[in-house]
């Protein structure tokens, strides 16, 4: 495989988060990719499950007090944000 700038890593990280599936073996992928190109995927952390990389979007929310969590439909994780 050819060797991707940063800029098109970039581009295919948030292509990725852009689209309206994600997968949990993509995602660990596209964390990786991150991860060696240093960058950082902010916002984007909050679509996918901390532990078991599933998307988050069928998960159950929960808000109090200026934190919001969403419990992984998958694992059971509760992932937490600070709102
Ligand atoms: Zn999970």
């Amino acid at each position: 495989m050819k060797k991707l700038s940063r800029k098109d890593a970039q581009e295919i990280i948030y292509r990725f988060f852009e689209s309206q599936r994600i997968e949990s073996a993509q995602v660990k992928k596209i964390k990786k990719l991150a991860m060696t190109h240093r960058i950082r995927l902010g916002e984007y952390r909050k679509r996918f499950c901390k532990k078991c990389y599933v998307d988050l979007k069928f998960g159950k929310v929960r808000v109090s007090n200026r934190i919001k969590q969403i419990i992984c439909n998958n694992c059971g994780n509760k992932n937490k944000w600070k709102i």
